[in-house]
């Protein structure tokens, strides 16, 4: 596995129960840009994602780090040549994942939504983690997904095509089976989306 360290442990889907999805953004649809005003956090949306982002976050990274080398992303002929700005980018991008998982699972749930949240470093993930397990991450995981939050939690150093995909899986298996699969079953699953990504 390209990913032995991503674990989305499933196993917290599993403690704190419960559903996203991330939506094809037309082309030239602008997202939507705003920033919390109870927080620092910054997000942008698009029809079936929503964005957040820590503010200190370098966007050019990580839309440099979501790398779409499969046949549906290069030779989509709506592709634009340039895009406006790294948001729009990336809801392409991120879009485009959802809906690959979404073609290898063979599973398409209907008002599938999803957040993905993209901290700064390992350090805000951890303190984030703990402030929902409160327990420490000893394991350094570096990406999970929280289905009753419906969102993706991950860091911009750790973030990737793969990465995405493999939760973008566990969203799109829970949404789609009305009794959760078992959590073996659903990891595999993830990884097979994950692996199968660039096909
Ligand atoms: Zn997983």
């Amino acid at each position: 596995m390209k990913h032995k360290i991503l674990f989305c442990v499933i196993a917290f889907c599993l403690l704190l129960g419960s559903a996203v999805f991330v939506g094809a953004m037309p082309i030239g649809s602008e997202p939507d840009q705003r920033q919390n005003a109870d927080s620092d956090e910054l997000s942008f949306t698009s029809p079936h994602l929503t964005i957040k982002y820590s503010p200190n976050i370098r966007l050019r990274t990580v839309n440099k780090r979501l790398s779409l080398y499969f046949r549906d992303f290069v030779l989509d002929r709506k592709r634009p040549r340039k895009f406006e700005n790294d948001e729009i980018e990336i809801a392409f991008k991120l879009n485009k994942i959802r809906r690959k998982v979404m073609s290898i699972l063979d599973m398409r749930p209907p008002e599938m939504k999803i957040s993905v949240k993209i901290f700064k470093n390992q350090n805000e993930l951890d303190n984030f983690y703990y402030s929902l397990f409160h327990s420490s991450n000893t394991r350094r995981i570096i990406s999970f997904y929280i289905h009753s939050h419906k969102t993706i939690y991950t860091t911009e150093r750790a973030i990737s095509s793969e990465l995405i995909a493999h939760e973008m899986a566990h969203a799109v298996l829970r949404h789609y089976f009305r009794v959760r699969p078992p959590t073996n079953v659903d990891e595999l699953m993830a990884q097979y989306a994950e692996t199968h990504l660039h096909d």
